[in-house]
């Protein structure tokens, strides 16, 4: 029955959204608790059971992170030119699978070989999805921002789930366990995405299967080949840490160098609209550098410098660390989303650019409420809970009024050919924001005996710094809009 479908009919919805869009929303679900899950217990793991100091292991952390970020762009690369986004997003979620059940069997000793089948598995599966959504609409249609709203409320209910459950099992329990639960969540969403896809009509099929079948196999097999046989150069670059400098500061340039190239393919109105997505990857990347303190230095913060009472009520810092801003998207996402159509009605709904910059004074906002948290602390250097909390609000405001929104225009300004590719630039700007959210996290750390209050002063220190960088682009965003607004064309 809904083999058959076609794009047309895919795409000729009534009401709000598409009825796919909830098979991707639960997959993606499924995914994000997975990761979520891992990316919770990192910090902790890497510094109470691997016993990697506290610089050491915001560097580490970061460059988990920055890799896993950067295979989104390679993942996007081959579907769009070898697998299509649904094979990518199989073969994603089989290796991610493998990679918490590779930590599970022994978790100090095959930490790193597990994260890098992680660090893969997320290339192909995590921009794919997003690109799928956007192949749910056609060009212009006013429902796809809600779609993107939407479909970031259930990555935040499984990042919300996984980031509570893995670090609190880890911590309380057993870290096999804790790795183990996130592979069995993967499973879970593989077997939704496999379920579901039929419907999916030619959304995500093989760019290639107009080849013949025996070529098509080939080229296949030589990617599921070649994404294993990059194991074990990508453990080395992960485990130390200069290897990943170097591969950032390579990294980026090339994918730049490509994306020129296949921009001087296109139109002159196709490559204005590019230009204007890069304005708007370049600036997320500082917008991450500051936002994905969360999984490090705040992780660290969390660990050592907050008491565990939430309204009365005990809590574990470093779950409500993970969960809390899921928790917040939740609830917001969907308020965030009304307002603006409230404010397309009355004509005052600020366009992209400025969301973008109001993205960054949100976050400038929050930064200062955790800087902040240092007029709450007790005499040990223990603060509030409930300020940091606090923050963590005013930070998911910001992210609302940037990452779905960027996640929506990346589908709206690229040509289809290069839907993916532009997906995975948009999750690399994420890699170097993780990366430079290392740096910064490092900077701030206080490694050895330092006693909390040093360390308390040391991190709100930095935070106040980051609001400060924050500030100053959400500015700069706010006065370059009507720019690139002209770039943009007929898109709003
Ligand atoms: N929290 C979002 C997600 O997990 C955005 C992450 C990002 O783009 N850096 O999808």
């Amino acid at each position: 029955m809904s083999q058959e479908l076609t794009l047309e009919q895919i795409q000729d919805f009534k009401g709000k959204y598409p009825k796919q869009i909830w098979y991707l929303f639960l997959t993606e679900m499924w995914e994000r608790f997975c990761f979520y899950g891992l990316r919770g217990m990192l910090m902790v793991f890497m510094m109470t059971q691997l016993t990697i100091p506290e610089k050491a292991a915001n560097k580490q952390y970061a460059a988990i992170q920055a890799f896993i970020y950067a295979f989104t762009f390679i993942g996007g690369l081959f579907a769009d030119k070898i697998l299509g986004f649904r094979k990518s997003l199989f073969w994603g979620g089989l290796l991610m699978i493998a990679g918490s059940f590779i930590i599970a069997a022994n978790p100090k000793e095959f930490f790193f070989i597990g994260t890098c089948f992680t660090i893969v598995g997320t290339g192909f599966f995590k921009p794919n999805i997003s690109t799928m959504v956007g192949e749910l609409y056609r060009a212009g249609d006013s429902r796809r921002d809600a779609g993107f709203g939407l479909f970031y409320s259930g990555i935040n209910i499984g990042a919300l789930l996984g980031g509570w459950l893995c670090v609190t099992l880890g911590k309380q329990y057993s870290w096999n366990l804790a790795f183990a639960s996130a592979g069995v969540v993967m499973v879970i969403g593989l077997l939704t995405f496999l379920f579901t896809q039929k419907s999916m009509g030619p959304v995500g099929l093989s760019p290639l299967r107009n080849y013949m079948p025996g070529k098509r196999k080939m080229y296949e097999v030589a990617v599921f080949i070649g994404s294993l046989a990059i194991m074990p150069l990508l453990m080395i670059m992960v485990k130390k840490t200069d290897y990943t400098d170097y591969f950032m500061y390579t990294v980026g340039p090339l994918t730049l160098l490509y994306l020129f190239y296949e921009i001087s393919k296109l139109s002159i109105s196709e490559r204005k609209k590019m230009v204007a997505a890069l304005v708007f990857i370049v600036f997320s990347i500082l917008f991450w550098a500051i936002f994905e303190q969360s999984g490090g230095s705040l992780s660290a913060f969390a660990l050592y410098n907050l008491n565990d009472s939430l309204l009365g009520v005990r809590a574990d810092p470093n779950a409500v660390n993970n969960a809390v801003n899921s928790f917040f998207v939740i609830i917001f996402s969907v308020i965030v989303g009304l307002l603006w159509v409230w404010m397309a009605k009355k004509k005052i709904e600020p366009n992209s650019v400025v969301k973008f910059g109001l993205g960054f004074l949100f976050l400038a906002g929050a930064y200062f409420v955790f800087f902040s948290t240092r007029y709450f602390a007790d005499s040990t250097g223990k603060t509030s809970l409930e300020i940091f909390t606090l923050a963590y609000l005013v930070i998911t405001l910001g992210e609302l009024c940037l990452s779905p929104i960027g996640l929506s225009l990346m589908t709206k300004l690229s040509p289809k050919k290069l839907s993916g590719v532009m997906m995975g630039m948009w999750f690399l700007a994420s890699a170097y924001g993780q990366y430079v959210a290392g740096i910064f996290g490092s900077e701030m750390a206080e490694d050895g005996n330092a006693s909390l209050l040093v360390k308390l002063e040391s991190y709100t220190d930095g935070y106040k710094q980051l609001g400060i960088y924050a500030l100053v682009a959400g500015i700069a965003l706010i006065a370059i809009a009507p720019l690139v607004r002209k770039l943009m064309q007929e898109v709003k």
